[in-house]
């Protein structure tokens, strides 16, 4: 069975992760929406509400699973049986960045492969560090977060 995992922050799951893990889909037998957990982060939602989100959003597919995970994305990978790991590309930055991570995962488990998606040019823009901010101020989210996501 071909598992990926997703892994990421998702505080909070926007339009741009929605639209990488459903384009996915017809890749992988099953995907893992990794909520991974990091003591130095500050997060804005809480792990459940980030995990209720994405539950809500992706109830309709059977495909997709949630799970909260903590330490190294390889070592969750091995724990699970996943061989992929699934990432999306916005811009160039992203790309040097993920680069690296996925370099350093492929010499730390040569057996898990990175998956790049880039992303749809219309869900390019959007990012959860500007949908926090936008929050923060009392501004609208909707146009950039998908229904499941009910703040
Ligand atoms: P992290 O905390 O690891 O940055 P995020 O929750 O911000 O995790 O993002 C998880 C993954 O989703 C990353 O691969 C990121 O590049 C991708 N991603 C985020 N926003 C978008 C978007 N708008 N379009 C495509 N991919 C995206």
């Amino acid at each position: 069975m071909n598992i990926a995992v997703f892994p990421g922050s998702f505080d909070p799951l926007t339009k741009g992760h929605e639209s990488i893990v459903r384009r996915a889909l017809p890749i992988f037998d099953e995907i893992v929406i990794g909520i991974g957990y990091n003591s130095n982060k500050h997060y804005f939602f809480s792990q459940e509400r980030r995990e209720y989100f994405i539950k809500n959003t992706f109830a309709d597919e059977k495909k997709v699973k949630v799970a909260r995970y903590s330490g190294l994305t390889v070592n969750y990978c091995k724990e699970i049986g996943a061989r992929y790991i699934l990432r999306g590309l916005r811009t160039s930055a992203d790309y040097e960045f993920e680069r690296a991570i996925a370099q350093m995962n492929k010499a730390m488990n040569p057996d898990v492969e990175t998956v790049f998606l880039v992303s749809d040019p219309a869900l390019s823009h959007i990012s959860s560090t500007i949908v926090r901010d936008i929050l923060l101020y009392q501004g609208d989210i909707t146009p950039f977060v998908p229904a499941g996501v009910t703040v």
